[in-house]
C-alpha cells in the first residue's frame, strides 16, 4: 500500500491531462495537481514536517485543502481538517490535542486564527497573510517539483477527524491509510463512480462524508471534483447546468433546500446520474419529490469512526426499502445487539456494532475513549439504536444517547449545556433537539433561572455566540421552575419534548 498521498501521483501518470479539480473559473489537471502537491510537500519537509507529524487545515472548501491533505500524506504526516464553523476556544483545543505543528487556513477563518492562544509554529494563510505568517501560493512556489514520497504502511494514520464527544470534549478519530482505501472500495462496490464523473463537492470537506465518500473516490477514478466553498442553492443549480454535474452528495437539509427553490421546477438536471445522501435518514416525502424529477437516492449509514460507510442502500433498492439505511457494505460487518451483547431478533431495536477494515483504530491520545468504544471482542460500538429486518436491512432508530442533528451537523447537548451554565442567570439547564422544518432539528434549552434572575432567548444567544458554533446555539428557550428528574436526581430528557409539556 502506498498511502493516499500517492493516489494523485499515480493518476498524474495514468491520466495527466484529465481535469482533477475545478474551483470557480480555475481548473487543475492531474499533472498540475500532482506537481503542486509535490512542491508543497517538499516545502513542508524543508520546514521540518516528518512522518507522523500533524498538519491542520482550517477553512471552507478550497483546492488548498486538497493539496495540503495530499502533501501531508505524501510525507507520511497526518492531516487534521478542522470545522471552520467552530469558535476559537474549540479550535484551540483541537490544535493542542492533536499537537499540530502546521496550520493552513482560509480567509474566512482569519478572525478565529487571530484569537488563537496556541498557534502552531508554522502558520500559512491561503489568502492575505498577517505578519509572521506565510503566504500559501508563495510558499508552494518556493518548492522544487521533485520526487517526494515517504514509505507508508496501511496502518499508518492518514487523518484525525474531530467528532464532538458526549462529555463535551471533542475526540480525534484516527483513520489509517488502509481505513480510507477500504472505505473507497466499499463505496465503489455500491456506486458506479466512473472516470467521467463530475462530482460537486459543496458539503464541507472537513467532514468525513464529503472527504471520504466524494473527494477520494472521485480522484481515485481520475474523475473531476468541482469544489465550492459552501452550499448555495442558486450556485448548485448553476453548476449542475454549466459544469454538467453527474454526482451530487448532500444531507437532507441540502436536498430539501433544492426542492424548495423556485429553480427546482425548470432547472436542467439531466446530467445528474448519482444522488447520494448521508448522515441521516431521508424523509419519504423528499424521496418521492426527487423521484418525480427522475432522481433516485442512494444512501448510507455510517460515522466518522467507520470512515464512514457501514451500510449502503443501492439506488435500485431505494423504492422498495424506503427508510432503510441499507445492508452492510461489502467488506464490513454490522450487528445489532441488546444490553447483554447478544444479537437481537429481527425487528428488535438494539445498539449497532460495526467491524471491518474501515473501522478506526481509535481516538488520538485517548485510550479510555478508545476502549469504551469497543466491545470485548473488538466490535465498534456506534452508540446508535437500530433494527434489522428479516432481509438484513438496517433501520436507524435513534441515538442511544441524546445527540441531535441540526442542518447535518451533530449537536451534543452536554457541550451546549456546559456553555449555557457559564451564564450567571442559569441555575439548571437541559438541552434537547426539537423538530424543525428547515434544519431537521434545532436545540431547545430548558432553563431554571437563579432566584431573582431573568433570561431571554436573545441574551442567551448573545452569551453563547463567542463560545459555540452557530448551529449549536439553541433556537428556543423554555423557562421552567424545575426540571423533571429521576429518583437518582438525573434530568429526564425524555420528559422535555414539546409533546410532553401539557
Ligand atoms: P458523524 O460521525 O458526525 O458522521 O455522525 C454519525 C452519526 O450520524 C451516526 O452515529 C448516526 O447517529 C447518524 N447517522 C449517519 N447516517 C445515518 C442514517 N442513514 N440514518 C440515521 N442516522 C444516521
Ligand atoms: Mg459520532
Amino acid at each position: 500500500i502506498e498511502g493516499i498521498g500517492g493516489w494523485v501521483l499515480r493518476r498524474a501518470l495514468m491520466t495527466p491531462s484529465r481535469t482533477a479539480v475545478v474551483f470557480g473559473e480555475r481548473c487543475w489537471t492531474y499533472a498540475e495537481l500532482a506537481s503542486r502537491v509535490r512542491r508543497l510537500a517538499v516545502r513542508l519537509r524543508e520546514e521540518g514536517v516528518r512522518a507522523g507529524d500533524r498538519v491542520a487545515y482550517l477553512g471552507a472548501n478550497h483546492p488548498a485543502f486538497v493539496e495540503t491533505m495530499f502533501a501531508a500524506q505524501l510525507l507520511g504526516a497526518i492531516f487534521v481538517p478542522l470545522n471552520f464553523r467552530l469558535a476559537a476556544p474549540e479550535i484551540d483545543y483541537m490544535l493542542r490535542n492533536s499537537g499540530s505543528d502546521v496550520l493552513v487556513y482560509g480567509r474566512g477563518s482569519a478572525e478565529v486564527v487571530r484569537e488563537l492562544e496556541s498557534r502552531p509554529g508554522l502558520v500559512i494563510a491561503v489568502e492575505e497573510p498577517e505578519p509572521g505568517e506565510r503566504d500559501y501560493e508563495a510558499f508552494l512556489a518556493e518548492g522544487e517539483d521533485e520526487p517526494v514520497q515517504a514509505p507508508v504502511r496501511g496502518e499508518d494514520i492518514a487523518l484525525i477527524l474531530y467528532t464532538s464527544g458526549t462529555t463535551g470534549k471533542p475526540k480525534g478519530a484516527m483513520l489509517s491509510h488502509a481505513n480510507l482505501v477500504w472505505n473507497t472500495y466499499n463505496l465503489l462496490v455500491g456506486v458506479d463512480v466512473t472516470s467521467e464523473e463530475r462530482t460537486l463537492i459543496s458539503a464541507p470537506l472537513f467532514h468525513v462524508a464529503a472527504l471520504d465518500q466524494c473527494l477520494l473516490p472521485t480522484l481515485l477514478k481520475g474523475a473531476c471534483a468541482v469544489i465550492t466553498p459552501r452550499w448555495r442553492v442558486e450556485e448548485v443549480f448553476e453548476l449542475i447546468e454549466r459544469r454538467g454535474i453527474t454526482l451530487l452528495f448532500g444531507v437532507t437539509t441540502m436536498f430539501a433546500d433544492l426542492a424548495a427553490s423556485p429553480r427546482w421546477a425548470d432547472a436542467d438536471l439531466s446530467s445528474l446520474r448519482i444522488v447520494m445522501s448521508g448522515g441521516a435518514a431521508i424523509p419519504e416525502s423528499l424521496i418521492r419529490t426527487y423521484q418525480r424529477r427522475g432522481l433516485v437516492f442512494c444512501q448510507g449509514y455510517g460515522m466518522t469512526e467507520t470512515a464512514p460507510g457501514a451500510t449502503f442502500l443501492e439506488a435500485s433498492e431505494s423504492a422498495r426499502k424506503v427508510g432503510s439505511a441499507g445492508v452492510p457494505t461489502m467488506f464490513t460487518e454490522v450487528r445489532v445487539v441488546g444490553a447483554d451483547g447478544a444479537d437481537v431478533a429481527p425487528g428488535e431495536p438494539g445498539e449497532v456494532l460495526i467491524k471491518g477494515p474501515n473501522v478506526s483504530p481509535g481516538y488520538w491520545n485517548d485510550p479510555e475513549a478508545t476502549a469504551a468504544s469497543r466491545t470485548g471482542d473488538g466490535w465498534f460500538r456506534s452508540g446508535d439504536l437500530g433494527k434489522l429486518d428479516e432481509e438484513g436491512h438496517l433501520y436507524v432508530v435513534d441515538r442511544v444517547k441524546d445527540m441531535f442533528i441540526s442542518g447535518g451537523e451533530n449537536v451534543y447537548p452536554a457541550e451546549v449545556e456546559s456553555a449555557i451554565f457559564t451564564h450567571p442567570a442559569v441555575a439548571e439547564v437541559a438541552v434537547v433537539g426539537v423538530p424543525d422544518d428547515k434544519w431537521g432539528e434545532v436545540g431547545c434549552a430548558h432553563v431554571v433561572p437563579r432566584e431573582d434572575a431573568a433570561l431571554t432567548l436573545d441574551e442567551l444567544r448573545e452569551h453563547l455566540q463567542p463560545r459555540l458554533a452557530g448551529y449549536k446555539i439553541p433556537a428556543r428557550l423554555e423557562i421552567r421552575e424545575e426540571l423533571p428528574k429521576t429518583g437518582s436526581g438525573k434530568i429526564q430528557k425524555s420528559h422535555l419534548h414539546p409533546a410532553d409539556e401539557s
